[in-house]
């Protein structure tokens, strides 16, 4: 298990790299403690996407940083629990938001997407301590539509020795015979094809799926929980189902129009397919380049209840203006220990990052 995390480090962005140390002494120096007065909040709501046991994909694993194990969310649950936070649905969340109820602080759990891990690993755990959560349903999953490049690159990138691939209207060449180049390549193909509009990625992916031949529908077909399966989590009584699009698109490249379409279309197919209330929301992608306050506001006039971006951070009593764009704190790959979770709710590495400025809601 250390031997995988450690390899894992590796192939981990710079700006993980370099976060670290700094993290470290905020922590080890006991500093942090002085933020929670004042910027630990009331509450957070934690963000997960993939949570299943440690594999020996090998030292090549960049979107490791979206998944966490089952021990890893089972200590994080006690841990919180010890620490007398109540765990609440998210309903309850925006209940304690709008009416001032603080007398307790909480957290919830939210997982985006709607992968068949979490009904495998996530699931027990959370029926063990009865803690309830959310998952957000992109419903491209389980209708078998979605196209996860950023797994399927990761799995070309591990398999070839040099990438040659189209980016907008140019060939590029990239060697991937070393760990270092590969990680290197990934990272700079991840990047392009994450700040292109829609369409254009899509037809970028398309070329390199032609040239590097993986199904995208049997890869969905393994990983996403199926209807069937979403419904029975909603039926289970822990379970509330939140809406994440269809398209699952960076909100900022659509008119208006398409993000009316894919937020309240997704809420509907939700609803008929599983028979639950779809209350909440979460952005794709969701930092402040994917939806800010044009995606924030059509949202909120769409009736969600709340809606959660990818901004880090802890809830505020100031966040019940701003119920539509709630930041979250991410339960992180690379991050695999609680003292980065006590960090992150004492409100230390945000304050610092941030100038001290509580909300980031613009
Ligand atoms: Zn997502």
């Amino acid at each position: 298990m250390a031997d995988t995390a450690r390899r894992g480090e590796s192939t981990m962005p710079l700006k993980t790299q370099l976060m670290r140390p700094a993290m470290d002494v905020l922590y080890y120096t006991g500093t942090y403690r002085l933020f929670k007065p004042a910027f630990g909040g009331v509450g957070a709501i934690f963000m997960l996407h993939h949570v299943r046991p440690a594999d020996r994909r090998g030292p090549f694993s960049p979107n490791r940083i979206l998944e966490v194990t089952p021990e890893f969310l089972e200590e994080t649950i006690q841990w919180v629990l010890a620490q007398n936070y109540q765990i609440v649905t998210l309903d309850e969340a925006q209940r304690r938001l709008v009416e001032k109820d603080f007398q307790r602080r909480f957290v919830c759990f939210t997982l985006d997407d709607g992968y068949l891990d979490n009904y495998l690993h996530a699931l027990p755990v959370f029926l063990k301590y009865r803690a309830p959560f959310t998952v957000y349903i992109h419903t491209g999953l389980p209708d078998g539509t979605a196209v996860l490049w950023w797994w399927l690159l990761e799995e070309i990138v591990r398999d070839n020795d040099a990438i040659a691939i189209r980016l907008r209207d140019r060939e590029v060449l990239f060697p991937t015979d070393s760990l270092h180049r590969k990680t290197r390549a990934y990272n700079r193909i991840y990047w392009a094809l994450r700040s292109m509009p829609p369409a254009v990625q899509r037809a970028s992916v398309e070329a390199m799926l032609d040239r590097y031949p993986i199904d995208p529908a049997a890869f969905c077909r393994s990983t996403a929980m199926s209807w069937d399966r979403i419904a029975e989590l909603a039926g289970g009584g822990l379970a509330t189902l939140g809406a994440h699009t269809i398209s699952h698109s960076a909100l900022s490249w659509l008119s208006p129009e398409e993000i009316r379409r894919e937020a309240a279309q997704s809420r509907a197919l939700i609803a008929e397919r599983t028979g639950a209330p779809v209350r909440h929301f979460a952005y794709p992608y969701g930092d402040s380049a994917s939806a800010s306050r044009r995606e924030f506001k059509i949202i909120r006039d769409l009736g969600f209840a709340t809606a959660t971006t990818t901004r880090k951070g802890v809830l505020f009593s100031e966040h019940a203006r701003h119920l539509e764009a709630l930041p979250r704190v991410t339960l992180h790959g690379s991050y695999q220990h609680l003292r980065y979770i006590e960090l992150y709710l004492s409100g230390a590495p945000v304050a610092l990052w941030r100038g001290f400025q509580r909300l980031d809601v613009g």
